[in-house]
């Protein structure tokens, strides 16, 4: 078990742990690590975990002592990760912004939305040819069609896209023409497609599950980075509230909580998150405010027709406002998000 205590801990939290740990039988070795006290101690687990230890205050965290941590874990690298996507860094220190619509649906909507979202400043180009949807009867996505469109945004644009995949069968159709592959909501426990996604050389974003625990979504990185590809972004994009108003309630808890725990860049869609366009822009304004790395958002030149997910996108417009926004306040936010 190991338990790494806050930068800020005082010694005599430190002291209070440690005589905890001692009380029920454990054996405490004491170090400092990245400016902070690391404990680890060998004891039972079953015992350990029954008690109240782990609440004192002081303690930011308490992990299995497996193999020196997770290789996504902050314990094993303390730098920051830089994600590359074409030409675009993530994770370097500039503020990357996504933008575009949430599905393929016509070469005219993406080529138009595309255009304008470049002319704004977006970075990278959203738009996916293969939709995860919750009816069998919703518009599926426009398959290998929609990739080519992308692919034509991306001459026109000079911008590299992101596309979902869903199915490990489509992995290495998708890996022929998006510049970063990602893995939706409904997929981040599908271990098998995690693997596929891993064995790849392009860049993967990791969406938050809906209902997923902080742990369990780094877990998941942990699969696309045992499998070889250590080039993560991950993406909080809401998990289920018991409150239907907004689509999901956004958790920009995790956006600190996560970058203390990874070495990983994070990234927040509040449009998947709120699922009404006039929220978008103030959670993006907070999801910079709180740290993240970058926003993607859904942009649509036509929201009321939109195949997939209308009530959400912004219109290009909106997004012109939203973009310079964005980038100022990032320029006010400190470095390392604290
Ligand atoms: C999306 O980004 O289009 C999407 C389907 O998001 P999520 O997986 O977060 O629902
Ligand atoms: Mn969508």
């Amino acid at each position: 078990m190991i338990i790494y205590m806050h930068s800020d801990a005082t010694p005599s939290e430190v002291d209070r742990v440690v005589a905890d740990l001692q009380r029920l039988g454990a054996t405490v070795a004491r170090s400092e690590e990245s400016g902070r006290i690391v404990l680890r101690a060998s004891v039972d687990d079953v015992l350990l975990g029954g008690s109240d230890w782990a609440t004192q205050p002081g303690i930011e965290r308490v992990a299995p002592e497996a193999a020196g941590g997770r290789r996504v874990g902050r314990e094993h690298r303390s730098a920051g990760t830089v994600v590359v996507v074409a030409d675009v860094e993530i994770g370097g220190g500039d503020l990357v912004l996504i933008a575009g619509p949430c599905a393929v649906e016509t070469r005219s909507q993406t080529l138009e939305t595309a255009r304008q979202v470049a002319a704004s400043g977006a970075d990278i180009l959203r738009g996916d040819a293969f939709k995860p949807r919750t009816s069998p009867y919703s518009f599926q996505g426009l398959g290998k069609a929609g990739l080519e469109i992308m692919a034509e945004a991306r001459t026109e644009t000079g911008l590299p896209f992101v596309a979902e995949v869903v199915d490990p069968r489509d992995v290495e159709l998708v890996t022929g023409y998006a510049d970063m592959l990602r893995i939706g909501t409904r997929n981040m426990s599908n271990h098998a497609l995690l693997v596929e996604v891993g064995r790849q050389s392009l860049p993967v974003m990791l969406k938050r599950g809906r209902a997923a625990t902080l742990e369990e979504w780094i877990d998941s990185a942990e699969y696309i980075h045992n499998a070889g590809n250590s080039q993560i972004v991950l993406v909080e994009r809401g998990v289920r509230g018991f409150d239907g108003t907004a689509r999901n309630a956004l958790d920009l808890t995790a956006v600190p909580l996560v970058k203390e725990r990874t070495h990983l860049p994070v990234l927040v869609d509040p449009s998947h998150a709120a699922g009404l366009s006039r929220l978008v822009a103030p959670l993006a304004r907070a999801a910079v405010a709180v740290g993240a790395d970058g926003v993607m958002v859904d942009v649509h030149p036509d929201p009321e027709r939109a195949l997939v997910d209308g009530a959400q996108a912004l219109l290009p417009r909106d997004f012109d406002v939203l973009a310079p926004e964005l980038r100022a306040l990032h320029s006010a936010v400190p470095s390392d998000g604290r």
